[in-house]
């Protein structure tokens, strides 16, 4: 802990008293570390992809000139080298909208039956291709909450394809969701939405820094699968906009769960 001290007089000229203040400082120097670090690690993952894309023009315009093959090949690396520059930009905006939306509290009814099944369906494809069965549990009635439609559709979509991109081929991953319930509902308990997968797990000591920017088990992996390590970050941001609340279970070598909590109201 660090503090900042500082004394001054209580009137001009001769002095009666001293009035000291206390400040604590660690606070402000711990965010503005996090700032530090989170713009170390912006540029990195900026320059990446496109330290290769440099690289890749002077290839073109020299020694792969007269080489269709090669040209083509390039081309193909390139395209995937700013797709990644993109979503990575794409994700920055997201979370620093959502950020900035946080302390505004959610007005919209949203039907969460319909969103998550909706969700689910955009991943057909991309589920089959990867090998990835999807189950769904949904309840026979509509389940409404008070909250920010594409937000909530963020969190699924994020927390769908990271099971799907990591659980691995043959994997399979569920989806749940269960209404608050006669008794949760005077409680004041909410809406669960679990997403479990069949894949790696993941290590315990992991799991607290998760939510994280940029904090990723395996960079190589992550980056392969065409992560930007802020999925989970923006997933915790818009939990919190709509007071809920991230639960994360996971036993290695057998699968993970992340636990959704929402308020109705
Ligand atoms: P990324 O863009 O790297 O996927 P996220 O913030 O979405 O970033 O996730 C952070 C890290 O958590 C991932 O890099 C991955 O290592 C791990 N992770 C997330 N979901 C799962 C999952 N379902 N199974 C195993 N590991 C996961």
């Amino acid at each position: 802990t660090s503090f900042l001290v500082f004394a001054r007089p209580l009137t001009e000229g001769t002095i009666p008293g001293v009035l000291v203040c206390l400040e604590d400082e660690t606070h402000r120097a711990h965010a503005e570390q996090m700032r530090r670090d989170f713009v170390a690690n912006v540029s990195h993952e900026l320059k990446t992809p496109l330290t290769a894309l440099i690289g890749f023009i002077d290839t073109l315009r020299g020694p792969a000139r007269t080489d269709p093959a090669a040209q083509e090949r390039f081309l193909s690396i390139m395209e995937s080298e700013a797709g990644r520059m993109n979503r990575l930009v794409s994700d920055l905006l997201s979370l620093s909208r959502v950020e900035a939306e946080e302390r505004v509290r959610p007005t919209a009814r949203v039907e969460m039956r319909g969103l998550v099944a909706g969700v689910v369906r955009a991943f057909e494809t991309l589920a089959g291709d990867a090998g990835v069965t999807i189950e769904t549990e949904l309840p026979p009635e509509d389940i409404e909450i008070i909250g920010d439609t594409d937000q909530l559709r963020q969190v699924l979509w994020n927390l769908i394809e990271n099971a799907v991109k990591y659980a691995g081929r043959d994997a399979t991953v569920r989806v749940m969701l269960t209404g608050p319930g006669y008794e949760a509902k005077v409680r004041g308990h909410g809406v669960r939405l679990r997403i479990a997968d069949t894949g790696p797990g993941i290590d315990p000591i992991h799991i607290p820094r998760l939510t994280e920017r940029f904090y990723r088990i395996d960079t190589h992996r992550s980056r392969e699968k065409g992560g930007t390590g802020l999925g989970l970050a923006i997933v915790k941001h818009i939990v919190n906009r709509h007071r809920g609340r991230l639960f994360v279970e996971s036993t290695p070598g057998q699968g993970t769960e992340f636990t959704v909590v929402l308020p109705v109201g």
